[in-house]
């Protein structure tokens, strides 16, 4: 008798947890949903070109400008750049970044590489945010820093095709989605404060003579965004040499 108490007394129990924890199971999920679908980013899947000649060429690109010799072009993200195309449509924009190879439109850099330049992301003028290619491929986009950086290209940027509000609120978004997927990013910067990264520890590029002006994404839209994500403390831009 005390035996068919206890046991009933343990079914009881058993459903009085399992019923909450059944309804919890089904609620739960959806409270998740609901408030990841208005915080989170919308990743639209729009890849370049990946194949055997960018793999050798990003393989080849790791080696002769940081020294790093892998297998695979993958980065260890530390940071993220923020750029403009100054071309003024995203099928543009794609496509100048679509080939593995550099075009010869721009040979002040094909001595440094072949590869093409090109970017993890890309944000069209109205928001929509294109993932061009795997987060932790490398992609050419900012000299002495490719191997640790994800870049968020931005359509437009000069003429009359300034960045947007939804560009910003969409950089903002990706960048919460990017430092929660990877912890370890520190840094996030415009292009126009690379080289203030010549002297760190994670510069790579080994001919001191290879560098471009930049003044992308503009110094306001950068100061924003960080303001924006304040709350990951990101590490400060090193000063340059010559600043106090
Ligand atoms: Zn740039």
């Amino acid at each position: 008798m005390i035996f068919l108490r206890n046991r009933q007394n343990q079914i009881n129990l058993h459903n009085l947890i399992n019923y909450p924890m059944k309804y919890f199971h089904f609620v739960i999920p959806l409270f998740i949903f609901a408030f990841a679908s208005c915080s989170s980013v919308k990743i639209v899947q729009k890849p370049i070109t990946i194949n055997e000649e960018r793999k050798q060429l990003s393989l080849e690109y790791l080696e002769t400008r940081y020294g790093l010799v892998q297998d695979e072009p993958t980065i260890d993200p530390k940071m993220i750049v923020v750029h403009w195309t100054v071309i003024p449509t995203l099928e543009k924009s794609f496509e100048a970044f679509n080939p593995a190879k550099l075009p010869n439109w721009r040979p002040e850099i094909a001595n440094a590489s072949a590869l093409n330049v090109a970017a993890q992301f890309l944000v069209d003028q109205d928001g929509t945010v294109y993932s061009l290619l795997p987060e932790t491929y490398m992609a050419r986009h900012v000299i002495g820093l490719n191997h640790c950086a994800i870049g968020i290209e931005n359509v437009g940027g000069t003429g009359d095709k300034k960045l947007t509000k939804a560009q910003l609120k969409s950089n903002i978004k990706l960048i919460h989605y990017l430092k929660k997927k990877y912890p370890e990013i520190e840094y996030v910067i415009g292009h126009l404060e690379y080289t203030n990264f010549e002297r760190h520890e994670l510069w790579l590029e080994k001919d001191a003579g290879y560098r471009t002006e930049k003044t992308d994404p503009g110094v306001d839209f950068i100061k924003t965004i960080r303001k924006k994500t304040a709350k990951y403390k990101w590490k400060p831009v090193p000063k340059k040499e010559n600043q106090v």
